[in-house]
């Protein structure tokens, strides 16, 4: 297969509309076949049947996307381009995306499976949001003045990298896609991509964008691969000065390995997590429910912030669970795009068997299937909203991070009890605190292990709020002025203006 079109009709209830775009390794603004000129099968994972292929990119193609990137860094990108016109031309990729809104949500949905109302409400809001808030950041990229005597002049320019890799993950393309590409095209670096081989469509649309907005060729190379391949070509390049992955924790430490055994490549990693959901006795019992739900079983659970330990107070512990279960079998389980659905399927069938194999490991461990448990439908990857409750901790379905609509609910008694359970996990990516008591809230999200705590509310992210993780959920942070340390190098220039050694 050369380069190829992709082109599919909507015609369903939420979206109706003809979506035809160029697909193949985009690298220096063209597109072309993969070096081995192979391809992958992108499915439907709402029943398993192949919507399209593209082009499989090898680690070749990676050679070809770093050279094509560090040719735009030097010629017609990084230093050379004043930062107003970076973001310009990153305002100029949010109106397109804008003027698109639909159409990728539609292709979201269509590939992941998730619902195209949720698509709407909250992945392109903050997709489109966070290119747009990076456009604001790149002329204001500055370094500081540092005194040090009268006769000498000291200070700092924040320079890009170069060449950055970044590598995403499936559940969410778009919005790491955004996540990644803002923070680093405002400060001027070039860049190689690769989205998740499991849902390489918005990924693959944006790339025109990318044309039409005016970036200069080879500024963003896009490279569909397996991890194996095109994830480690990137991680180990000698000419990538630094790798930005969001993804599993297993893999963000060969990511890691990578880089330590290349060209020690500077590294941020964005990885899983067990989060924390804490439900006090005085919470509004039934505004906790509905963010409880919304906590573990949003995005079908595939969220890595997804509140998947939801800790309750004894004395509302009875009536936490019977709302809960009543809130759980209320959730619509069907097509992404009926307007009604509230959960899709899971998104691919390797995913739908670890999402299994989770339940029944808490089944045979002894946890009590509270509610759901089994498969939903014939074909496609859906799962039931899952409760276990009766659990211990040290089972697997309490201590590692399943990412599918599976939680615990685990009864506490106290605020040392839960604050240790809570503390209680490799992770430490998220938590959330529910208190009518607004000093108990902002005093026990102090104490929490996580790099977001939410007070009363679960999963809100916001483009100027930094995201990320203590322990093994990550190192550095995404989104807001904080990410833009993650694509900076700082050079300090010394000046003497005197005559004095
Ligand atoms: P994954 O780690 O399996 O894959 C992520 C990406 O890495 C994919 O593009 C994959 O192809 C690539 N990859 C796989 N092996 C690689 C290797 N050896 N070298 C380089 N790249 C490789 O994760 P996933 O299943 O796509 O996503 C789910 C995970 O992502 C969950 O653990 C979730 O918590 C995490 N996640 C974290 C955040 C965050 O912001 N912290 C956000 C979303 C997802």
């Amino acid at each position: 297969m050369s380069t190829t079109t992709f082109y599919h009709e909507f015609n369903t209830p939420g979206y109706k509309g003809k979506v035809s775009f160029p697909t193949g390794v985009f690298i220096n603004g063209k597109f072309s076949a993969g070096g081995d000129r192979t391809t992958i099968d992108v499915i439907n994972p709402t029943n398993g049947k192949v919507i399209t292929k593209v082009a499989e990119g090898t680690p070749a193609d990676v050679d070809r996307a770093v050279k094509a990137a560090k040719r735009a860094f030097h010629e017609s990108w990084g230093l050379s381009v004043p930062g107003a016109e970076r973001g310009k031309l990153l305002a100029r990729l949010a109106d397109l995306m804008d003027e698109h809104f639909n159409e990728l949500a539609a292709l979201e949905a269509l590939d992941n499976g998730k619902t195209y109302s949720w698509a709407r409400a909250a992945d392109l809001p903050l997709s489109v949001g966070t290119i747009r808030y990076y456009a604001g950041w790149a002329d204001k990229i500055h370094g500081q003045v540092i005194e040090t005597s009268e006769d000498k002049l000291a200070y700092t320019r924040h320079e890009p990298f170069g060449v950055v890799g970044q590598i995403i993950p499936w559940n969410f393309p778009l919005t790491m896609m955004s996540m990644k590409l803002g923070p680093a095209l405002a400060t001027g670096n070039a860049i190689v991509l690769k989205p998740s081989e499991f849902t390489p469509l918005t990924a693959l649309r944006m790339c025109s964008l990318i044309n039409e907005a005016g970036f200069p060729p080879g500024t963003v190379n896009v490279v569909v691969g397996y991890g194996h391949t095109v994830g480690v070509a990137i991680s180990e390049h000698m000419l990538i000065d630094k790798v930005s992955f969001t993804g599993s924790t297993l893999v963000g430490r060969k990511i890691m390995e990578a880089a330590a055994k290349s060209n020690l490549k500077n590294v941020t990693l964005e990885l899983g997590g067990k989060s924390p959901n804490i439900i006090f006795n005085d919470a509004e019992l039934e505004s906790a429910v509905k963010w409880a739900s919304h906590g573990i079983f949003y995005n079908h659970g595939q969220a890595c912030s997804a509140g998947s330990r939801i800790f309750v107070q004894s004395g509302i512990y009875d009536s936490f669970l019977k709302a809960f279960t009543e809130k759980a079998l209320s959730l619509k389980l069907g097509d992404p795009f009926d307007t009604d659905s509230y959960q899709g399927p899971q998104v691919s069938q390797a995913q739908y068997d670890r999402i299994m194999d989770y339940i029944d490991s808490g089944k045979k461990q002894g946890a009590k299937v509270h509610v759901g448990g089994e498969r939903h439908g014939n074909e496609g990857y859906w799962i039931q909203p899952t409760i276990f409750t009766e659990t211990k901790p040290e089972m697997r379905i309490v201590q590692e991070e399943i990412f599918g609509p599976v939680g615990v609910v685990i009864k506490f008694e106290d605020e040392a009890d839960v604050l240790r359970q809570a503390n209680d996990t490799l992770y430490g990516l998220a938590a959330a605190v529910f208190t009518n008591d607004i000093t108990r809230g902002i005093q026990f999200a102090h104490k929490l292990e996580a790099g977001t705590v939410w007070v009363n509310c679960v999963n809100h992210m916001h483009p100027n709020v930094p995201f990320g993780g203590y322990k093994q959920s990550g190192v550095g942070r995404e989104l807001g002025e904080y990410a833009l340390n993650n694509y900076t190098n700082v050079k300090a220039v010394h000046v003497n203006l005197g005559h004095t050694i």
